[in-house]
């Protein structure tokens, strides 16, 4: 199927185009779509557009749908996975001895465990990624690429790139196209989110802290939701690893303030971690009655080996025993996921993708982008790994098949040109739990990113996808 949102005449028009690209780029600015530079990526003296589209993504109206109505159920999902000790033991075990990064995370998991959970209020904010599958002339299949449970970004922007997107349509006389931009808010909801829980812990000058990177080129995204959070009267923070004690009675403070609840978009990868002492920080705040979003059973959740072992025969419904019909909306969602564990399934992974390695992807316990193996390179690393118990330390996965379309990619001192380009719709979900009471179960919002087919992987602050949003057909 063709995905094509806007005309051919028109994105052959270089003239129009260019003069698009320029009402987009001021557009973006006043629209406050901004990104600080790699310049200056702690300040915002210099600030630029983030990366977007010029134009939307065609994307069909069913496939579009049924992403947001799975998104409930997955909330349910994690949350009930992040519960599940035996689960995560037996799913992540081998994982977490062959993986040092994973292995830690899984120590504070069990560590944690152990001493009991001082905190029975728990937040979920969490985007599921989907990517079009696109087989011969059948119908675009909606499969899920991964779903991340601690850090999901874009929330923020993705809330104001509606009005950039009808505006670059109506200018360029497309305003039938224009109206069919839909409207989009994850800031709003992530915020109700995060209220939610900081009202449940019940104190009053008690304090929200994102825990964030040193560098933050995306610190708009951040505002959007902390701005949100202020104009509800909620103070919020923001601070690093480094900044963060605990007291005796397990309460949270940094800087005389208590924190009610912890939002990390930092923690998510190795690096993140560069002293003992963040690893510390983490297993303070794990121990803490700080509400954490994600605590650390949500965070291991959103692996990708958890991912895979959700995909064998059976273990759904081992979170679902008598929802047979929500079983069936998750399972529909699946790609191919294979394991890498040690005895013959995983033998028989390794000759598979070896056979036909661009039909795969091979992944490690990885986020942020940038870090999956395609093609032939699939085979050299198998040939490493295979003979012992590191190739437990990835998962496989089948290569997604998404149809392209083409657009124009506007990035900061980047050529205006036409690319073929490839799409990946998220989907925020946020949820709150009381003990064992659900409180608030959602989707909030989408959002649309789009890259160049050349790159293989790599999302929006890997500096590869932009932001985009979804045109229904
Ligand atoms: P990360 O946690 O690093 O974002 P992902 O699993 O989302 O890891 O993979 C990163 C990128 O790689 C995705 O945004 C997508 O572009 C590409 N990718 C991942 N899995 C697949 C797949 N099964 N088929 C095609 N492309 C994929
Ligand atoms: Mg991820
Ligand atoms: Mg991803």
């Amino acid at each position: 199927m063709e995905l094509q949102a806007v005309p051919e005449e028109v994105l052959a028009d270089a003239a129009l185009i260019r003069y698009l690209a320029d009402v987009a780029r001021d557009t973006a600015l006043l629209n406050g779509v901004l990104m600080r530079t790699e310049e200056e990526p702690n300040s915002s003296e210099l600030v630029t557009y983030a990366p977007f589209t010029l134009f939307p993504t065609a994307v069909p109206r069913g496939v579009f749908e049924q992403a947001l109505a799975v998104q409930t159920h997955y909330n349910l999902l994690v949350d009930k996975i992040s519960q599940d000790t035996q689960f995560l033991e037996e799913a992540l075990a081998s994982t977490a001895e062959s993986d040092d990064f994973t292995g830690r995370l899984f120590n504070i998991y069990r560590q944690t465990t152990k001493e009991g959970r001082s905190q029975p209020i728990v937040l979920g904010l969490n985007r599921s990624d989907y990517m079009l599958d696109q087989r011969e002339d059948g119908p675009a299949a909606l499969k899920q690429i991964e779903i991340n449970t601690i850090a999901a970004s874009f929330g923020g922007l993705a809330s104001h790139t509606p009005h950039l997107h009808r505006h670059v349509l109506n200018v360029a006389g497309l305003r039938d196209h224009s109206r069919r931009i839909l409207d989009n808010n994850p800031a709003a909801g992530l915020a109700r989110g995060l209220a939610k829980a900081w009202e449940l812990y019940g104190s009053e000058r008690a304090v929200v802290m994102f825990l964030v990177e040193d560098v933050q080129r995306n610190i708009m995204d951040h505002r959007r939701v902390e701005n949100e959070l202020w104009s509800r009267n909620i103070p919020t923070i923001r601070r690093r690893f480094e900044d963060v004690s605990l007291d005796q009675d397990k309460r949270l403070f940094v800087d005389g303030q208590e924190v009610a609840v912890v939002y990390f978009r930092n923690g998510y990868m190795p690096q993140n971690y560069p002293t003992e002492q963040s690893w510390e920080a983490r297993l303070l705040m794990e121990r803490s009655l700080a509400i954490k979003c994600p605590d650390i059973g949500t965070h291991l959740a959103g692996t990708k080996k958890v991912q895979q072992v959700l995909a064998r025969p059976g273990v759904l419904e081992r979170f679902f025993p008598d929802r047979p019909q929500v079983v069936q909306q998750i399972r529909d969602t699946f790609a191919g996921l294979y394991t890498l564990d040690q005895g013959p399934e995983g033998d028989q992974t390794v000759a598979m993708a070896m056979a036909n390695p661009d039909q795969f992807v091979l992944k490690p316990q990885r986020e942020g982008g940038g870090n999956n193996i395609y093609g032939s390179e699939i085979c050299q690393v198998l040939e490493g790994v295979k003979g012992n118990s590191k190739r437990m330390a990835y998962i496989l996965m089948d290569k997604i098949q998404a149809g392209a379309s083409q657009n124009y990619l506007l990035r900061r001192g980047a050529p205006l040109q036409l690319s073929k380009c490839l799409s990946e719709l998220g989907v925020f979900g946020v949820y709150v739990r009381q003990g064992t009471d659900m409180v608030m179960n959602e989707c909030v919002g989408h959002l649309l990113r789009t890259k160049s087919s050349e790159h293989a992987d790599g999302g929006v602050a890997a500096g590869v996808a932009v932001l985009d949003n979804p045109l229904l057909v």
